[in-house]
C-alpha cells in the first residue's frame, strides 16, 4: 500500500472470481469489483477477514489431489492451478483466471473447479466463465470440445458445453465492460455483503459494519 492512496491502473484488470456472484445475483455491489479492476492492488488497504482460511486451503488441496489422481488414473493429461493461469487482454480490460484442474482426454477438454464448502449456483457460473475465456487465452486448447465440472466432496455438478451460449457470453461481456468503464457503477451497501468485501471504509465511505437492529411486532 502506498501513502498516495489507490493508484489507477493503465488498463483495468479483472479476476474471473469477482464475476460469478454478480452474475448470479448473489452479490449486487458492482462498485467493489469496479474499484478493484481500476486500481493497482498494491496501493489500497484490504479489510481483515474474520474467517481462518487455513482449513479451507487444506480441504481444497486434499480434494484437488484426489481428483487429479482419479483423472490421471483414467488416462487424462491433467494441468494444475498455476499451470492453467491465463490473461485475456481485450480493448476494455484484461480478464485473468486460474482453473483448479484442466484435463485433456481423447481430444476433450474439461475444466474442473473444486469446492470443499456448501454448494452455490455461482460455482457453476465460475466454471462456465472458464469454459468461455480459458480457450480464448490459451490457444493450445482453442477449437477443442470443452465441458466443465464443479466437484464437491460428495457430488459433482456438470456444465455442458451448450451452457455457454451467446446469451451467457453477452452477460459476461456486459459485466466486464461495466467493471472496466470510466463511470463507476453505484454502490449497494448492506451488512451481509459488506462483511465479505475487501474494501475498507478508507475507500468506501458507505461500508456497513453492523446489521440493522431487530424490531419487534405483534402483527404475526
Ligand atoms: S464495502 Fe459494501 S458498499 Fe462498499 S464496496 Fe464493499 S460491498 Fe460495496
Amino acid at each position: 500500500m502506498t501513502s498516495d492512496g489507490p493508484q489507477p491502473r493503465e488498463h483495468p484488470y479483472i479476476w474471473v472470481t469477482w464475476m460469478p456472484r454478480l452474475l448470479s445475483g448473489n452479490h449486487h455491489c458492482e462498485w467493489a469489483s469496479w474499484f478493484k479492476a481500476q486500481h493497482d492492488g498494491k496501493t489500497w488497504r484490504r479489510a481483515h477477514r474474520d474467517f481462518e482460511p487455513t482449513m479451507w486451503a487444506l480441504n481444497h488441496k486434499a480434494l484437488l489431489r484426489e481428483e487429479r489422481k482419479r483423472l490421471e488414473a483414467d488416462g487424462a493429461t491433467v494441468r494444475v492451478e498455476r499451470q492453467n493461469q491465463f490473461h485475456l487482454r481485450g480493448w476494455h480490460a484484461t480478464l485473468s483466471g486460474m482453473p483448479d484442474l484442466v484435463s485433456l482426454k481423447d481430444g476433450q477438454v474439461t475444466i474442473h473447479d473444486l469446492k470443499s464448502g456448501e454448494p452455490h449456483e455461482h460455482h457453476a457460473i465460475q466454471v462456465m466463465l472458464y469454459m468461455w475465456a480459458f480457450p480464448l487465452a490459451r490457444r493450445e486448447y482453442g477449437g477443442l470440445p470443452i465441458s466443465g465440472r464443479v466437484v464437491y466432496p460428495d457430488h459433482v455438478v456438470e456444465a455442458p458445453e451448450s451452457a455457454v451460449d451467446q446469451a451467457f457470453v453477452n452477460r459476461a461481456v456486459d459485466l466486464i465492460k461495466t467493471l472496466a468503464g470510466e463511470e463507476p457503477p453505484p454502490r449497494t451497501p448492506s451488512a451481509s455483503e459488506c462483511v465479505f468485501c475487501e474494501i475498507t471504509s478508507d475507500d468506501c465511505p458507505e461500508r456497513v459494519e453492523t446489521p440493522p437492529p431487530e424490531e419487534e411486532t405483534d402483527l404475526f
